[in-house]
């Protein structure tokens, strides 16, 4: 795993594995699907690892201990609309009782400036750790003005969860936010003059949801 104070890559095999499958052109819609839910359960896994915890009074079958309970504040999780509705389930299959929030977001293809249409969270977010889930960290124009809106909505602890960036994205996250954790299975090589992510895996959206 590489890791820095902000970023962190997450090079487990398994992660590796799924990711290999994901950028395939060849894996249709369906595997696709599965493979990007299962790689985001797995980068939660790591997202989470700081989650505090508190001492609680069980008892076995054998004898009675002291295990440990996460304690504290709760999560929210926020996908980006589209493409991040598809890391949804990831997430939810291990953070059951979180609240969910959406961030309509599109991408001006021509400026690839980010255009907000529609954003609806949880009334109580300023309590909450916030998952914010944008597949594909490339310019980061979109994410950090989702980040924006999260902030200005009082969410004050939020880490993005990606399954692919771009070096340009992270250094304009950790440059607008420095305060935002990134976890993600990949930092890629670079933008086309498109804005995609190269070598990447194309349109996350049109992958995820078979529009193209
Ligand atoms: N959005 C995508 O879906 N793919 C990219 O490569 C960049 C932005």
């Amino acid at each position: 795993m590489i890791e820095t104070r902000r970023l962190t890559v997450v090079e487990h095999p398994l992660v590796q594995h799924k990711l290999s499958y994901l950028r395939d052109a060849e894996t249709p819609t369906v595997h696709f699907r599965k493979l990007a839910n299962e790689i985001t359960l797995l980068l939660t896994y790591e997202a989470t690892k700081d989650l505090p915890t508190e001492d609680y009074d069980i008892e076995t079958p054998l004898e009675q201990m002291t295990a440990q309970r996460i304690s504290g504040k709760k999560v929210a999780v926020c996908p980006v609309l589209r493409a991040g509705v598809g890391m949804l389930d990831g997430v939810l299959s291990l953070v059951s009782s979180a609240r969910v929030g959406f961030i309509g977001m599109y991408r001006n293809e021509e400026t690839l400036e980010p255009v907000e249409y529609f954003v609806k969270l949880p009334a109580d977010i300023a309590e909450r750790d916030v998952l914010l889930l944008d597949p594909m960290l490339a310019t980061g124009n979109s994410t950090a003005a989702a980040v924006a809106t999260l902030k200005r909505a009082g969410a004050q602890q939020i880490t993005l969860i990606a399954l692919i960036a771009a070096p340009e994205g992270v250094d304009h996250i950790t440059r607008d936010h420095p305060d935002i954790r990134i976890v993600v299975a990949s930092v890629d090589s670079h933008l086309n003059e498109k804005g995609y992510i190269v070598p990447g895996l194309g349109d996350a959206g049109d992958r995820l949801y078979g529009t193209k």
